[in-house]
């Protein structure tokens, strides 16, 4: 038997994270993929815009 590394939950499963947390870290990971790649768009639009945009430019 393990426990969940996550939610500490014991159960048998392999990998030290139960399935549900697996998911979980999974679909985080896939929208963090995904809002990353929007953040990048975002700052391109950015442009022009009168903001805090002082980030090693130049
Ligand atoms: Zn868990």
């Amino acid at each position: 038997m393990n426990r969940c590394m996550i939610c500490a939950k014991p159960g048998d499963f392999n990998g030290g994270v139960c399935d549900p947390c697996k998911a979980k870290v999974r679909g985080e990971a896939l929208e963090k993929h995904s809002r990353e790649k929007k953040e990048a768009d975002r700052a391109i639009h950015k442009e022009g815009a009168a903001g805090e945009s002082s980030k090693s430019r130049g």
